[in-house]
């Protein structure tokens, strides 16, 4: 009745070996018998019986950026098996079989792989959901008490388990088709929807309490299990995506803080409490008003083609008569939350546009935050800048994070059209951080990836983060964009990211940030680290 394709194909190990690669997989092999800690696909004859199994490693629960790829990863390679591998594919039945496997993909993307529960992936796409029905939620936030002292003093074992104890707790307090979720280490969340989510939400708390009001008992030992509440409520469809989550925290951190058992509703007051916060605010508006205490200093970021300056990454610094030199890590996110951001990116944008000019050679990027995208003027601003600058703009690139991608993907799809239009480049910056999927890099057009630090950090330390780079790179690659690595300190790092092919590199190791005359002298010398690349090279 129907036509039947056949292919057929020898799954030996170079053929393995390809897909492995193809789809950045540890490993991936053939065995009758249920290998630990693999998911399978069985390969069956005509008759239905299974001839043997295809097994791999899924992806390692802590790598998220893995986490988000393995969907389109098992989807690939269920698709690539059905139209190359395979002993014999009668296509009726392989549709079938490729659907459900599909949906067991997107599952396991989506859960939690010790605890069954669902992960933050889930949580981010059923808050993006109820974003669009609208109504009341309920977000609660559960943090353990002391669990890094379980960890320590008895072993991830011990702390494992008394996590997937906790698991089972929560689950055994829910109403049917809530939604409970790992945020990952010690923290979980219950969201609770409709008219009644906070009366919900409570009482979930106290059924909580009362459940584990006795020890957890794990090989022999006896547990106490406390942990801190926090929760918060919103309208979904009035809220950005991660906001719920942000003040549940809030709410959370101040229940830990109090050692109180309660759980803690948020209130905007609890981010006021912050002395030091209110206290670095004052300071700021005092410092924007003359702009005296701030300066731009520059950090190179060197090619590995040539050894020399690709560009320079300018970043602020505050030094603050009160309060000595501040950290951007600290002031910038209170700037962001106080809005004083805008002022100080504009300060920061046309500083950098005026030294362009006072240096025909050097190239730029600036850092421009979440909020500064969201004014309607942004572009307008950056034009005006760079036409009294008189700059080319392809000499600027812009630095955009991959966190502000996820809260407002609209607002960075527009800028980056609109810089890149006006022929500026965009990077995304700290990628692999957040839980941005590659669907987003083909849509947005990025002239570059910045990989997070965290990913060179674990170089020496981790396999999978060596592993991870090693994925990125390839990806940067495949979607036609150039890689940097930033916070490069040692030379293993930098050996291990040359032999890599990462096109530039960024930290201490090379430069630390400097001020603009030395970025000055540095160009009229024509600044020289192939010595420092070969080196490596050669060792
Ligand atoms: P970022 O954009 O990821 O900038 C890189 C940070 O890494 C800088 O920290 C830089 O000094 C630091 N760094 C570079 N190489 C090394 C290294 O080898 N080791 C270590 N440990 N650190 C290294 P910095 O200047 O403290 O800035 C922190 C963050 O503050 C920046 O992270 C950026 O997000 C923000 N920031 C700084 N200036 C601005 C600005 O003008 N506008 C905006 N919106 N954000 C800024
Ligand atoms: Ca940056
Ligand atoms: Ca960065």
């Amino acid at each position: 009745m129907f036509p039947l394709l056949v292919f057929t194909f020898r799954m030996d190990e170079a053929f393995l070996a390809d897909i492995a690669e193809t789809f950045l997989l540890e490993s991936i092999e053939l065995s009758n018998e249920p290998l630990a800690g693999h998911v399978a696909l069985p390969l069956e004859a005509p008759d239905g019986s299974v001839l043997t199994q295809l097994q791999w490693i899924p992806p390692h629960p802590g790598n998220t950026l893995v986490r988000t790829a393995s969907v389109p990863l098992a989807v690939g390679l269920i698709a690539f098996l059905a139209i190359s591998g395979g002993v014999t594919v009668i296509a009726r039945r392989n549709a079938r079989k490729l659907e459900e496997n599909e949906a067991e993909a997107v599952r396991i993307a989506r859960t939690d792989v010790l605890t069954n529960l669902a992960n933050r992936l889930a949580l981010n796409e059923h808050v993006a959901a109820l974003r669009k029905s609208g109504g009341t939620i309920c977000l609660l936030v559960i943090d353990l008490n002391d669990f890094k002292s379980v960890n320590d003093k008895y072993g991830h074992s011990v702390g494992d388990e008394l996590i997937v104890q906790f698991a089972n707790t929560l689950c055994g307090v829910l109403r049917e088709g809530m939604f409970a979720g790992r945020l990952g280490g010690d923290e979980f969340t219950i969201l609770t929807e409709g008219q009644d989510a906070e009366e919900e939400c409570l009482r979930l708390c106290d059924a909580l309490r009362q459940e584990t009001n006795a020890p957890f008992s794990i090989d022999g030992l006896s547990l106490p299990m406390n942990f801190a509440l926090g929760y918060s409520i919103g309208d979904a469809a009035e809220m950005p995506k991660t906001e719920l989550l942000r003040q549940a925290d809030i709410a959370m951190y101040h229940a830990k803080q109090g050692r109180t058992k309660a759980a803690v509703k948020y209130d905007p007051s609890l981010e006021k409490d912050n002395i030091i916060e209110q206290r670095i605010i004052a300071e700021l508006k005092d410092a924007l008003e003359t702009f005296e205490e701030f300066d731009v200093v520059y950090q190179p970021v060197v090619s590995t083609k040539t050894g020399r300056l690709n560009y320079a990454e300018a970043l602020l610094r505050w030094q603050s008569a009160e309060l000595g030199s501040v950290s951007p890590a600290l002031f910038i996110p209170i700037a962001e939350r106080t809005s004083l951001i805008t002022e100080i990116g504009r300060f920061v944008t046309k500083r950098v546009f005026s030294d362009l000019r006072e240096l025909p050679a050097l190239q730029a990027s600036i850092n421009l935050s979440p909020v500064q995208l969201r004014s309607p003027e942004i572009v307008r601003e950056i034009r005006g800048y760079a036409e009294n600058a008189g700059n080319d703009p392809s000499r600027v690139t812009f630095e955009i994070t991959e966190t502000t991608l996820l809260q407002d993907e609209q607002a960075v799809l527009f800028i980056t059209d609109a810089l890149r239009d006006l022929g500026f480049k965009v990077a995304l910056d700290d990628f692999g951080t957040g839980y941005s999927s590659i669907g987003y890099l083909r849509k947005i057009r990025f002239d570059e990836l910045k990989e997070d630090k965290s990913f060179i950090e674990d170089i020496g330390t981790s396999e999978t983060g060596e592993n991870l780079l090693t994925s990125l790179a390839f990806l940067a690659r495949a979607l036609g964009l150039e890689i940097v690595a930033e916070v490069v300190e040692t030379e293993e790092q930098l050996k291990l990211l040359t032999s890599l092919s990462y096109d530039m590199l960024q930290g201490y190791l090379l430069s630390e940030p400097i001020s603009v005359s030395e970025l000055s002298s540095l160009l009229v010398d024509r600044a020289d680290w192939s010595g420092l690349l070969q080196t490596v090279d050669a060792a």
